[in-house]
């Protein structure tokens, strides 16, 4: 039996890299939703387009091929979208451009569209509020901030960016904000999100704690059936 399986929470919480080892476990496809507000937000500073300005960034979309490799990479048109929406830039511009409205229901109807089936994996802010309300499995990872701040940091500095420590930290606390106080969809733990506290959990226990739960939720389900 396959399910879909919803896991929201802030920025640096691991989430991508949590999705990522239980979509190889499981056997199913994981789709990193930030990845789309990234590419969006990439796309239209490329284009000149003022990250404010709804009705152009939504008017470039209406001309923008959203695609997915078998594995769930996102493809925009026509190429794999990877780490040059990985920077400083795309953080703050994806987040800006997440605020709006018109450009979140264009990305949500694409998300919603491909999870018609079963065997996914979903990361991002809205997916077990918004995108996935259905989700028979919906995990709300969070940790303290000081904790991510250093995970972002470690990760960044192993890349060569230079932000210091306390860049980091300062981005991650604005980007909390106005992820968690936007009008539309703001980061939220659905009322049936089950939440994990990863500050002091390795990736290798909190892939077995969800892999657990997974497992719980599958049997769960066969004893309805
Ligand atoms: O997850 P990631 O940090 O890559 O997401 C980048 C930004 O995209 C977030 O800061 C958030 O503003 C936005 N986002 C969102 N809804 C999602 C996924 C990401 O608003 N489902």
């Amino acid at each position: 039996m396959k399910i879909n399986i919803a896991i929201d929470g802030p920025s640096a919480s691991g989430k991508s890299t949590i999705a990522k080892r239980l979509a190889k476990i499981l056997d199913y496809v994981h789709i990193d939703t930030g990845s789309m507000y990234r590419a969006t937000a990439y796309k239209a500073l490329k284009n000149g387009i003022h990250l404010d300005d709804e009705a152009s960034v939504v008017e470039m979309l209406d001309h923008t091929e959203f695609d997915f490799t078998a594995q769930g990479q996102l493809i925009m048109d026509g190429n794999l979208v990877g780490h040059e929406v990985r920077n400083t830039e795309c953080d703050r511009g994806s987040s800006q451009v997440s605020r709006l409205q018109n450009v979140r229901a264009k990305l949500v109807s694409i998300q919603q569209k491909i999870t018609l089936k079963k065997g996914f994996i979903l990361d991002g802010r809205d997916i077990g509020t918004v995108v996935l309300p259905d989700a028979e499995l919906k995990i709300f990872q969070v940790a303290f901030l000081l904790e991510r701040a250093k995970r972002r940091h470690q990760e960044f500095h192993e890349k060569g960016n230079p932000l210091s420590f306390d860049e980091v930290y300062e981005d991650l606390r604005s980007r909390d904000i106005a992820d968690s106080t936007r009008t539309y969809s703001p980061l939220k733990k659905a009322d049936d999100a089950i939440e994990l506290d990863t500050s002091f959990l390795s990736i290798d226990e909190t892939v077995e704690k969800i892999t657990q739960l997974y497992q719980e939720t599958v049997e769960r389900l066969n004893q309805h059936d």
